[in-house]
């Protein structure tokens, strides 16, 4: 499987490669053998216009942060990563490893998810949901074993500050809304 990096407007974090590598590193080889590549570009390479239809609802392509190429008779199924709109715009100054991987992981373990849905076996309900419990599985494989000290510290404070952070969004949308 290769990597393509090809930008034309941003510059990506520059943990990203090395990022992209510790997780790969994590999948079973054999499961990414059918993978033609990774390709990493940003949104500006992209023609205007809406992309398929996904759980009942259109995107705006230059929105998406990734897409699942799938296999077609000419070619193999890749992964296509638009780095500007996969992570956010602080991405280049995220200190640690564990959350490096962790913001690329939420991206990059879905895309393998729909990758892994077609050719290893699909779990849940097919498409995105299928997609999403093998992002959720993968993700559960890799952090408790890659940092074990880190992540067991990441969840104790997330389980504190996600409902405090939950309140404060609420309290913001309805504020806006009002
Ligand atoms: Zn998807």
């Amino acid at each position: 499987m290769d990597i393509h990096e090809s930008y034309s407007s941003c510059s990506p974090p520059a943990w990203l490669h090395r990022s992209l590598e510790r997780l790969l590193a994590s999948v079973p080889p054999g499961n990414l053998a059918s993978l033609e590549s990774i390709v990493l570009t940003d949104s500006t390479a992209l023609p205007a216009g809406k992309t398929k239809r996904v759980g009942g609802r259109k995107y705006n392509s230059a929105e998406c942060g990734a897409f699942y190429h799938y296999a077609t008779r000419k070619r193999r199924a890749y992964i296509e990563l638009l780095v500007d709109n996969a992570l956010p715009r602080w991405a280049n100054r995220v200190p640690l490893h564990y959350l490096q991987d962790a913001l690329l992981a939420d991206v990059l373990f879905h895309e393998l998810g729909h990758h892994f849905a077609t050719t290893v076996g699909d779990v849940g309900r097919g498409g995105e949901d299928a997609a999403e419990k093998w992002r959720q599985r993968l993700t559960r494989a890799y952090f408790p074993n890659a940092y074990p000290v880190a992540h067991r510290v990441f969840r104790i404070v997330a389980r504190v500050a996600l409902p405090v952070l939950r309140h404060w969004q609420k309290r913001r949308s309805s504020r806006r809304a009002a």
